[in-house]
């Protein structure tokens, strides 16, 4: 049985973006505040957006759905994103969008299903045999290469740990001396090594991973009781979709334990839907023991008008079953047809059946001033020196064209600046950046207005 560090697949590429917010910025009473938690204005909203919280924590949205409608550039991704925060942190938050159902080799309900299975969490509880103390020894011992090549290897390495009761000496295995040297581990430090998998941690260190080996190579390890030998509770978050990956295997394993361990091998082959169902069956048992917490997520479908009606039956039943995330939609569509479908006609091209099931919140074009507000949150994100007078044009950009267009101007304007020998982004570089790039509105504009000289 090997546990080890959770490598997980979380989509962060997506979510990079939106790094500046931390929740819905509400007050007590559920009230919006004008720029709190990273998010500037859509008041109304963010206010909806609370009530929806509310209703999710005291588990009133089962098999219920949420679609955010309004333009593009309205923050509907952000807003997603802030809900998924108020469940709690580490709750998993999966983007999507409409399109990515189309691929010719992965059918579309399977699309759906992976996404789904994102975002469920998983949350583990796990008694972890450990020796834990402070390095007073680390010495490798060589031996010649019992290959009869040149040169000398690590045949086992000797540490001391010292804890309150004094200091014991531990013959390791010449792996855990590797997982020593990724660690950087020195005299003086405070670690802790699993008895189970050798891996090693170094106190005020989250990002280690485990190198896996196996222990039971016994005759290294004195086992000594007490002292520097404990167990301790380790809580681990992985994704339903992590141990669906790391299990698509053979010798997948049927306990929580060693599916925790498949995470550490990258090699991936199909995930059938047996595989996923026994996957189920050993959650559902750990949930039923107590020693494993389900976390229910956010699955976010951007351009939900471009799910066809298979999509959609299979989106609704899989709403009603009992291990579901929190599924919104999002749409800058009004009245179009369903795909799908010859002539179905529905509101942002949701078959109404689901609609009925849905609660909509919209989204308003910002004002100048918040434009000025969010440029300005995530130029200090990014750490990026603007003045005020540039921020200002960038936000009439931004009124212009949309607001991605103008927060994307931003890190362009920067290289600029650094080429131009300023510290700051000015006025010079956003005229000439806005200059080279296109927004969506102008380029289409122009396509329009020149048609007949491109290609047909
Ligand atoms: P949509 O999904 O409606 O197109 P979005 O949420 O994807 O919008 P973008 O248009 O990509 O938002 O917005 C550009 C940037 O502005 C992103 O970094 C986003 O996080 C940020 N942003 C959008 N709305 C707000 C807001 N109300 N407060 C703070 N930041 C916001």
């Amino acid at each position: 049985m090997k546990i080890e560090e959770v490598k997980s697949t979380t989509k962060t590429q997506r979510i990079a973006s939106h790094s500046h917010i931390k929740g819905l910025g509400l007050d007590e009473s559920g009230y919006a505040i004008q720029s709190a938690a990273g998010l500037v204005g859509q008041e109304l909203a963010r206010e909806a957006a609370g009530v929806v919280v509310e209703l999710i924590k005291s588990k009133k949205m089962a098999g219920r759905a949420m679609l955010l409608a309004g333009p593009p550039g309205t923050g509907k991704t952000a807003l997603a994103l802030a809900i998924a925060q108020e469940l709690g942190s580490k709750v998993p938050f999966c983007p999507m969008v409409g399109s990515e159902v189309y691929s010719t080799e992965i059918k579309k309900t399977e699309v759906l299903m992976e996404n789904f299975r994102r975002a469920i969490g998983l949350r583990i509880k796990e008694t972890k045999e450990v020796y834990e103390g402070e390095v007073t020894e680390l010495t490798p011992v060589e031996t010649e290469n019992p290959m009869g090549g040149y040169g000398k290897t690590v045949s086992h390495v000797v540490i001391g740990l010292k804890t309150a009761k004094g200091t014991k000496q531990l013959k390791l295995d010449p792996s855990i001396y590797e997982s020593l040297q990724k660690e950087k581990v020195e005299v003086g430090d405070v670690i802790y090594i699993e008895a189970n998998s050798g891996a090693v941690k170094r106190q005020g260190r989250s990002d280690s991973y485990a190198t896996e080996f196996d222990l039971e190579a016994e005759e290294y390890v004195p086992l000594p009781k007490g002292d520097v030998h404990k167990k301790k509770e380790v809580i681990q978050d992985v994704t339903l979709h992590d141990l669906d990956i790391a299990n698509a295997r053979p010798q997948g394993g049927q306990d929580i334990m060693s599916m925790m361990g498949q995470l550490m091998k990258p090699k991936k082959t199909e995930i059938t839907d047996k595989l996923r169902k026994e996957i189920n069956k050993v959650v559902n048992k750990y949930i039923d023991q107590g020693i494993a917490e389900l976390v229910p997520g956010v699955l976010f479908i951007d351009e939900v008008h471009m799910l066809d009606i298979e999509c959609f039956t299979y989106l609704h039943r899989a709403l009603e079953s009992t291990i579901a995330p929190i599924v919104i939609f999002a749409t800058n569509r009004g009245k179009c047809t369903i795909r799908g479908t010859e002539d179905i006609v529905a509101p942002h091209g949701i078959p109404l059946d689901l609609l009925d099931r849905v609660m909509i919140i919209r989204t308003l074009p910002y004002s100048q001033e918040e434009m000025v507000q969010i440029l300005k949150i995530r130029s200090q994100t990014e750490g990026i020196q603007i003045d005020d007078s540039s921020l200002a044009q960038l936000g009439q950009v931004g009124v212009k064209t949309t607001l991605r267009y103008s927060v994307q101007l931003l890190t362009p304007s920067n290289i600029l600046a650094k080429i131009n020998g300023k510290d700051a982004i000015t006025s010079e570089e956003i005229d000439e950046i806005n200059k080279l790039f296109y927004d969506a509105k102008s380029s289409a504009k122009i396509l329009a207005e020149q048609e007949d000289k491109f290609m047909k």
